[in-house]
C-alpha cells in the first residue's frame, strides 16, 4: 500500500462544489489501495479577507502577532472541516486536525515561523484505522510559547512537503489549477508547454525567480529530505510534472527547462560612493537592519582622477514592498555612508531562464541576449548562477522580452495551455 500526501490550494477549495469534488478525488484515491493525507489551504482569498479585516479593525494588525496567526490559521480550518465532512457525506471515513494537532512544531517567529519537528503520531493513528486524514496547511505550534504559529503566506505547501518527510510517504502531490510546471507562466505566454519532469534544483531557481507554481520553502524542504514531487490540477486527470529530488534519475538534463518573470522587484542605484574597503559591508548592513532580502548586486568599476577621490555605483534589486523603507534607510545613512544620490526605479521586471543542462552547455548567454537585442529590449542589469541567467529589463517590456526568449529556446509549443481557474490574488 502506498502513502500518498495531497495538497489542495485556496483554488481548489474555494467553494462548496469544489470541495465536494476534492472529496470525491480523494476517495478514489483511497479506493485504489492507497492511504492517503490531504493538506489544504483556506477557501479561495479567505486568507487576504481576514487580513483585510484586520486592517479595518488596526492600522497595523501585525504589531498583534500571535492574534494575526490566531486569524489567518481559522482560514484553514475552516477547509480541512468541511473537506472531512464532505468526504464522510459521501461515504468515505475521514478525520480533519489542525497544524498543531498533526504534529507541526516551530519556532515562535509568528507570520513567518519555521518548521523545527514533526511529529504525526495522530495522523498515523487516523491512517491505521482507515481513515483518510485531513491536515490544515499554513500552521504550526510553538512548544515554549505553547502558541499557534503561521508559515507565511504560502505556507501549505510546505505543510505538505514536511509532513510527506516524516511519514515517508511515497509521493507527495500539489494540486491547483494549473497542469503542472510549465516552461513559463501559461497567463503570459500561452504557447508554453507543460514539462513532463523537472530535476528539484531547476524547481528551486525557478520558485525564486518568480515561478508562482510551488513555494519556495517547499521546495526547498523537498530537497534537503528527499522528496518527490507531482505538481498537477484538481480539475483535470493529467498526470502532471514530476519535481524529483532523488538522486536515482540519470536523464540528460535540457538545457532550458523555462523561463520566469517577477514583476515584483525594483532596484535601488548608490551614485558616487567612496571607492575604500567596508563601504559595500555599511551599505548592506543597513539594507540588512531595514530587514530586506535583496537579490542582485552590481558594482560598477570605480572611476575618478586619482586613487583617493575614486568612487563606484551600486545596483541591487529588492522587492518591490521594501522599497520605501530600504531607500529611507540608506537616505538616513548617507552622511556616513558617504555616497553623492539615490536613485530609485520601481518599474523593473526580472527575467530569468534556467536549466540544469547549462552547467555542460556553452552559448546559453549568447542565445539570451541576441532574442533581447532582436526584440529591442534594453538589459539594465545581469545576474548569473550555474544553472541561471537573470536580466533585469523596464517593468513595461518584460511580458515582450519573455514571450522572445521563450521562442529564441525553442520552447514554444503549438497548443495553447489550459488554465482552469486562479483569481490571480
Ligand atoms: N492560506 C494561506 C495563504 O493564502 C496559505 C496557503 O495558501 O498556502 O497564504
Ligand atoms: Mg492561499
Amino acid at each position: 500500500m502506498a502513502l500518498i500526501v495531497q495538497k489542495f490550494g485556496g483554488s481548489s477549495v474555494g467553494d462548496a462544489s469544489k470541495i465536494k469534488h476534492v472529496a470525491k478525488r480523494v476517495i478514489e484515491t483511497q479506493n485504489a489501495g492507497n492511504q492517503v493525507v490531504v493538506v489544504v489551504s483556506a477557501m479561495g482569498d479567505t486568507t487576504d479577507e481576514l487580513i483585510d479585516l484586520a486592517q479595518s479593525v488596526a492600522p497595523d494588525p501585525y504589531a498583534s502577532g500571535r492574534e494575526m496567526d490566531m486569524l489567518l490559521t481559522a482560514g484553514e480550518r475552516i477547509s480541512m472541516a468541511l473537506l472531512a465532512i464532505a468526504i464522510n457525506a459521501q461515504g468515505g471515513k475521514s478525520q480533519s486536525f489542525t497544524g498543531s494537532q498533526a504534529g507541526i512544531i516551530t519556532s515562535n517567529k509568528h507570520g513567518d515561523a519555521r518548521i523545527a519537528e514533526v511529529t504525526p503520531d495522530r495522523i498515523q493513528e487516523a491512517l491505521h484505522a482507515g481513515n483518510i486524514a485531513i491536515v490544515a496547511g499554513f500552521q504550526g505550534f510553538n512548544k515554549e510559547t505553547r502558541d499557534i504559529t503561521t508559515l507565511g503566506r504560502g505556507g501549505s505547501d510546505t505543510t505538505a512537503v514536511a509532513l510527506a518527510a516524516a511519514l515517508d510517504a511515497d509521493l507527495c502531490e500539489i494540486y491547483s489549477d494549473v497542469d503542472g510546471v510549465y516552461t513559463a507562466d501559461p497567463r503570459v505566454i500561452p504557447s508554453a508547454h507543460k514539462l513532463e519532469k523537472i530535476d528539484i534544483e531547476s524547481m528551486l531557481e525557478l520558485a525564486a525567480a518568480g515561478a508562482k507554481i510551488l513555494h519556495i520553502r517547499a521546495v526547498e524542504y523537498a530537497r534537503r529530505h528527499g522528496v518527490d514531487l507531482r505538481v498537477r490540477s484538481t480539475f483535470s486527470k493529467d498526470p502532471g510534472t514530476i519535481v524529483y529530488s532523488s538522486n536515482g534519475e540519470h536523464m540528460e538534463e535540457p538545457i532550458v527547462s523555462g523561463v520566469a518573470t517577477d514583476k515584483g522587484q525594483a532596484k535601488i542605484t548608490i551614485i558616487g560612493i567612496p571607492d575604500e574597503p567596508g563601504k559595500a559591508a555599511e551599505v548592506f548592513r543597513v539594507v540588512a537592519e531595514a530587514d530586506s532580502n535583496i537579490d542582485m548586486i552590481v558594482q560598477n568599476n570605480p572611476t575618478g582622477v586619482d586613487v583617493t577621490d575614486r568612487v563606484a555605483d551600486i545596483s541591487f534589486t529588492l522587492p518591490l514592498g521594501d522599497l520605501g523603507r530600504v531607500a529611507g534607510a540608506l537616505e538616513g545613512a548617507k552622511a556616513t555612508l558617504g555616497f553623492r544620490e539615490l536613485e530609485q526605479d520601481a518599474d523593473i521586471g526580472k527575467l530569468s531562464v534556467v536549466g540544469a543542462g547549462m552547467r555542460t552547455h556553452s552559448g546559453v548567454s549568447a542565445t539570451l541576449f541576441k532574442a533581447l537585442a532582436d526584440a529591442g529590449i534594453n538589459i539594465e542589469m545581469i545576474s548569473t548562477s550555474e544553472i541561471r541567467i537573470s536580466v533585469v529589463t523596464s517593468s513595461k517590456q518584460l511580458d515582450d522580452a519573455a514571450r522572445a526568449v521563450h521562442k529564441a529556446f525553442g520552447l514554444d509549443s503549438d497548443t495553447e495551455a489550459t488554465v482552469y481557474a486562479g483569481t490571480g490574488r
